[in-house]
Parts: structure tokens; C-alpha cells; sequence
């Protein structure tokens, strides 16, 4: 039986939780209005202005945004087990752990997302050795296409995709070669490539032109060189292109040399908003310009992102992006009960880029507090 998302219930209903009283934002539904949102059995079971009948437990939602679960395209998550509860704890309720390892050491990473509280999953570094200080790639013959199709067909389930990461001080010359070997063990699997853009030996749309449907370009506020505007400030023919043909871009805060205010402001200015906003988030986040992902999201507001699309890009987006997270992103009756309640300050917030500048904003965006399918986490 189809239940209409505006299904109040009857006073003879009994929930598991119900979070009164929130203002409930989910661009899924185009919805942004006060709400009830009533759980059961792990699930969303009921969204009114006042749901009615009794529940287990209820939570105080007022003056807070209830929003789904966030979604977080690009951590480096899988470095420490402690990494779940801490993101769970900033409303993340799915990760992806993007290429931090590669073959040689992938069982570790998959270890730690198998253990996850919420669902984690797992890019494979097309560098066998994974993440180098002197540079991924920067050896040809690290990007290893049958230890990678090796590493990915005795871990399925959690492996989800392919990083390339591509710029000069990672892949060197190599970056072209390193791209099309990525995209060779992807196609074996049905797989979506993400590549790290930003400062690469290739012309961008030289890069480009070897990304496929549903592949993910991150870092896409990385400054020149081979930035998506060109040397006038204008985003990148190819960049639109690509756009057009199904390959999402997603933000990968980072901390070094992936965002800069005036290239933002550049691309924000031409109406080039991010698909996905995500923090390339690991355990000392918190103490960076990072600090997580509500913060990551808040940046954006002052470039003229609204509330809404600021919660898409980490909810519905995010979820489209890899098939693991199909049904979530959404409150929709039905959906998986992971939800995000997010505290919108007003006020007069640092926000600090990858190169040491500083912007005030007037909102900000703070986590506080956590439901994974069903179950309440506070978040204190
Ligand atoms: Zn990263």
C-alpha cells in the first residue's frame, strides 16, 4: 500500500521515536515546513504538522533543523575505527572512504567500514600503495589495474569505486596514464571513477574527456592551475559539458590547495553550484578549517547557496552518487530512519579556506544530534 507522505496517523498509532516540532528541510520532497516526524521499525513511518498517537521515546526538535542523514562523499574515514561514532556524531549517517588506501592495503580500510555503525564504503586508490607523501603515482607502475581488479573482486560489497587522484605533486606527468588505467578497472565493475582535480601537469578538459556518466569530479574549487574557470574567471566549456552528461562535481574541503575564496566566489558567481558538498574529513578534521561537515556545508551560504540546497548537496545528491545509499538522503514514508538535527546559528562565524583567508558569515550550521535507522544518538 502507497502511504501518503502527509499521513498524519491516528491516535491509535504507537511510534518508536518522534521528533516534535522541527523545522523539517527535505529537498527530496520540496518540503521546508514545521513538522512531526514519527519513526518506526527503523523506518520513517509518519511526517505531519502534529502526528498523532503515542511513542516510545520523543525528542524536542524545536528551533532545530530536521533534516536527513548527511552524507559524506569524500572522507578519509577508514584511517581509524573511531571515525563512525565521531561522524555519526556530526549527523553523518553514510560515508565514503575515498582512496585512502589502494590494493596493497585495502583489506584494512574495508575492515574499518564493515565495522561502521552507519553504512561506509570504500574507494580503491588506483595506486597500490595508497595515499604517498611523495606521491601516489607518481611511479606508473604503482597504478596497477590487476592488483586493483584483484583487491575490488574479493570485496564487492564494499568496494564502490575508483579514486585517481591527479595533481602534480600526486601523479606527476603520469596523471593522463594514472586516469586511464582507473577507468579500466571501474569498467570491469560497473564502477564510478572520482577523480582529484586541481594543480594537474594535463589540461582539465584533457582529463575530462576520459570521465564517463556518474563519475565524480572533487576539489572542484580547486585554484589554477587547471582550475574550472579559465585564466578570465569563466567556467570551462568541457566543465559544462561534462556537467551535461551526468558527471557530478562534489566540493572535497580538504586543507591543502582545494579551496580558495576568490575562485569560490568566481564559480559560485556563474551559477556553477556544487552536486555534492563533502569535507575529505579524517579524525583531526575538527581541529581544521574542516571541523565537519554542517561547517562544510555553511560555507557555502555565502556564496549564495540557500539553506535547501545546501542540505541537498549532503542528502538527496550525496545519495545519488553511489548506488550503497539508494533510499536514503530522503524522509520520505518508508525511507531508512537516518536523520540529521542540525542547529542554523545566526551570528558572525570564521570561516577559513585552504590558503590561510578568512570570511565572516552570518549563519552556520551545527550538529546536534543523530538518528540511524530508527535509533536516537544525542549528540553530547
Ligand atoms: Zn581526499
Amino acid at each position: 500500500m502507497l502511504i501518503p507522505s502527509s499521513w498524519l496517523g491516528t491516535a491509535a498509532d504507537k511510534y518508536d521515536l518522534v521528533l516534535k516540532g522541527g523545522r523539517v528541510i527535505d529537498p527530496s520532497a520540496r518540503l521546508d515546513a514545521i513538522r512531526d516526524v514519527a519513526i518506526s521499525n527503523g523506518r520513517i513511518a509518519a511526517i505531519g504538522a502534529s502526528v498523532a498517537g503515542t511513542s516510545i521515546n520523543t525528542v524536542d526538535a524545536h528551533g532545530k533543523l530536521v533534516v536527513p542523514g548527511l552524507i559524506d562523499i569524500h572522507t578519509h574515514a577508514g584511517r581509524s575505527a573511531e571515525s563512525a561514532g565521531l561522524l555519526l556524531k556530526d549527523g553523518v549517517t553514510g560515508w565514503i572512504d575515498a582512496g585512502t588506501q589502494g590494493a596493497d592495503h585495502i583489506s584494512d580500510i574495508v575492515a574499518i567500514a564493515r565495522s561502521s555503525l552507519q553504512q561506509g564504503r570504500v574507494l580503491i586508490n588506483i595506486g597500490r600503495a595508497g595515499l604517498l607523501s611523495d606521491g601516489d603515482t607518481m611511479d606508473l607502475a604503482r597504478a596497477d589495474v590487476s592488483a586493483a581488479r584483484d583487491a575490488i573482486a574479493k570485496n564487492r560489497e564494499y568496494i564502490v569505486g575508483v579514486k585517481a587522484r591527479l595533481s602534480r605533486d600526486v601523479a606527476g606527468q603520469n596523471d593522463y596514464e594514472v586516469l586511464r588505467r582507473a577507468q579500466e578497472v571501474a569498467k570491469s565493475f560497473n564502477l564510478p571513477v572520482m577523480i582529484h582535480m586541481g594543480q594537474t601537469i594535463s589540461p582539465l578538459p584533457k582529463l575530462l574527456a576520459l570521465l564517463k556518466r556518474g563519475d565524480i569530479v572533487t576539489h572542484m574549487f580547486a585554484p589554477p592551475p587547471n582550475s574550472i574557470v579559465d585564466d578570465s574567471g569563466h567556467i570551462l566549456p568541457e566543465v559544462l559539458a561534462a556537467r551535461a552528461r551526468g558527471i557530478w562535481f562534489d566540493v572535497g574541503n580538504g586543507v591543502t590547495g582545494h579551496m580558495r575564496w576568490d575562485t569560490v566566489e568566481m564559480i559560485m558567481k556563474q551559477g556553477f553550484l556544487p552536486d555534492t558538498i563533502s569535507t575529505d574529513w579524517n579524525v583531526n578534521s575538527p581541529t581544521t578549517g574542516v571541523i565537519d561537515l554542517p561547517n562544510c556545508m555553511s560555507k557555502l551560504l555565502n556564496y549564495g547557496m540557500s539553506v535547501s540546497q545546501a542540505v541537498a548537496c549532503a542528502t538527496i545528491n550525496a545519495s545519488r552518487t553511489f548506488a550503497v545509499f539508494k533510499n536514503r538522503g530522503t524522509l520520505k514514508v518508508g525511507a531508512p530512519a537516518d536523520i540529521a538535527l542540525l542547529d542554523l546559528r545566526e551570528g558572525k562565524f570564521e570561516y577559513v579556506d585552504n590558503f590561510n583567508n578568512k570570511i565572516t558569515g552570518s549563519q552556520r550550521f551545527f550538529p546536534a544530534g543523530s538518528v540511524l535507522e530508527g535509533k536516537w544518538f544525542p549528540r553530547a
